[in-house]
C-alpha cells in the first residue's frame, strides 16, 4: 500500500466559486443517512474523496476509486439530490462552504469522510478533517484501514473511525494483515471512537475469518475503550453476487461472538430504503 501524497497538478478552474488553491479531489458532497455500522440511522452529511488504492470486487463506488481530476456533485438542498457541478480538484473553502450550506438547513450528527479511500490524499485530508473540525463537526473517517501514517496526522481531528477489515476471500484484495493491525492500533490511539466493520458473503474463507476477527479481539483487549465488529453481509453489486444465505449469517455471528463479545450484524440499510 503507498501513503504517497503526489501533487494534484490540473488546469482546472472554478470561476467564480473560491479563491483558494484548488487542494483536494472530491466526486460527491451531499446529505443522507448513514447505512452502515455504528451510526447507522444517524444523518451525515457525505464527503466522498476521489481514489483508492485497493479494488475490492463488491466496491459499489467505481467512479470513486481512480485518483485524478473530474466533475464533482455538490446537493444544493439537503437530501434533494438537487445537484451542482463544479470541476474537482476543489479548493478546502469551497468543501467547507458546501457542507456549512447543508448543515444550515437540516441539522446532521456528523460528516462521513469517505470514498475511495480519503487517507490517500494525505496532507489535503488532514487539512480537510482540521477545517471541518474548527467549525466544530465531528468528522467520522470511513477507511480501508491501510494507510497508517497518513492516519496518524489526522487523528486528533476525528471523532469516529469506521475501519474496514478485509477478507481475501470476500474482497479478491491481499491487505496484508499486519498492515491493518497497526492501522487498528493507530485508530485507537487518536481516541477517536473506533470500530471494525467486515464485509461478509458466501464465499466467506472460515479461517481466515476466525483470524480476522481474532485479530480485532486482540486489539480490543489490550485497550481500554474496547472494539465492537460489524458484521455486513454482501450487498449484490456488479460481479459481487455472492450474498451470504441467512444460515451463513448465523453462523459467521456465532463464530465471531466466541472470539469476541462485541459484534453485531447490521446490512446496508441506506440500500434496503433506496437511498444513497
Ligand atoms: S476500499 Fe472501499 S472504496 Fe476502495 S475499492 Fe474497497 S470498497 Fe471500494
Amino acid at each position: 500500500m503507498s501513503s504517497a501524497d503526489p501533487g494534484i497538478t490540473t488546469s482546472v478552474d472554478v470561476a467564480g466559486t473560491t479563491s483558494g488553491p484548488r487542494d483536494i479531489l472530491v466526486s460527491e458532497i451531499f446529505s443522507a443517512i448513514q447505512g452502515e455500522a455504528a451510526l447507522v440511522g444517524e444523518r451525515q452529511i457525505f464527503v466522498r474523496l476521489t481514489g483508492c488504492n485497493i479494488r475490492c470486487t463488491y466496491c459499489d463506488q467505481p467512479e470513486a476509486l481512480e485518483r485524478r481530476p473530474g466533475p464533482c456533485r455538490i446537493e444544493a438542498t439537503a437530501g434533494r439530490r438537487d445537484w451542482q457541478t463544479e470541476s474537482s480538484p476543489l479548493a478546502i473553502d469551497l468543501v467547507v462552504d458546501a457542507v456549512s450550506r447543508l448543515w444550515e438547513q437540516v441539522p446532521h450528527h456528523s460528516i462521513s469522510l469517505t470514498g475511495g479511500e480519503p487517507l490517500l490524499q494525505g496532507s489535503r485530508v488532514e487539512k480537510l478533517a482540521a477545517a471541518f473540525a474548527s467549525q466544530g463537526w465531528p468528522v467520522m473517517l470511513e477507511t480501508n484501514g491501510t494507510l497508517v501514517q497518513p492516519l496518524r496526522k489526522i487523528g486528533s481531528d476525528l471523532a469516529y473511525i469506521s475501519m474496514d477489515l478485509k477478507l481475501r476471500s470476500v474482497d479478491g484484495e491481499t491487505v496484508a494483515p499486519t498492515t491493518q493491525s497497526r492501522f487498528l492500533a493507530a485508530a485507537l490511539d487518536t481516541g477517536a471512537t473506533t470500530w471494525v466493520k467486515i464485509v461478509i458473503s458466501g464465499e466467506t474463507d472460515l479461517d481466515e475469518f476466525d483470524a480476522g476477527v481474532a485479530q480485532v479481539a486482540a486489539a480490543s483487549s489490550a485497550s481500554a475503550v474496547g472494539i465492537e465488529i460489524f458484521l455486513q453481509p454482501l450487498t449484490p453489486f456488479a460481479t459481487a453476487t455472492s450474498a451470504p444465505s441467512p444460515a451463513q449469517v448465523l453462523d459467521l455471528h456465532e463464530r465471531a461472538l466466541r472470539i469476541h463479545p462485541r459484534v453485531r450484524v447490521v446490512p446496508q440499510t441506506h440500500k434496503a430504503i433506496g437511498q444513497l
